[in-house]
């Protein structure tokens, strides 16, 4: 058994899995953007998109979000705060060319006919 992704010490198949299957219902604002952090380690670029807010999705496409999932190798995430619509946290990652990063960012979500969607996010 390997531990989430997402630092939940759950494992993937009783965590975030079943968000990104479309199995359950995710409930927080947190838990989806937990998922979404799980789904870049599993390029699962449909469930982004989707995921993302519908009047945001403009300004992205699943093509890059693909490639910018794949390019990346996921170290691990941290969440440092968050509120009922607000998460920030940090993501580490090795990039394309191996130098680790660090993603800092205050996300926002809302909550729309029964489902919780990432709407954008305050880079650090
Ligand atoms: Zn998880």
């Amino acid at each position: 058994m390997t531990n989430c992704p997402c630092g939940s010490l759950h494992s993937l198949e009783t965590c975030c899995l079943p968000y990104i299957n479309k199995e359950k219902q995710v409930p927080t604002a947190e838990c989806l953007m937990r998922s979404r952090y799980t789904a870049y380690t599993l390029h699962a670029a449909s469930y982004l998109f989707d995921t993302t807010a519908p009047l945001s999705r403009r300004f992205t496409s699943k093509k890059a979000i693909l490639a910018w999932a794949a390019q990346n190798t996921w170290v691990k995430l941290d969440v440092v705060d968050f509120t009922e619509t607000t998460v920030t946290f940090k993501a580490y990652y090795f990039d394309h060319k191996g130098y680790p990063q660090e993603h800092y960012e205050k996300s926002s979500f809302c909550f729309q006919e029964g489902c919780w969607f990432y709407v954008d996010g305050v880079f650090y």
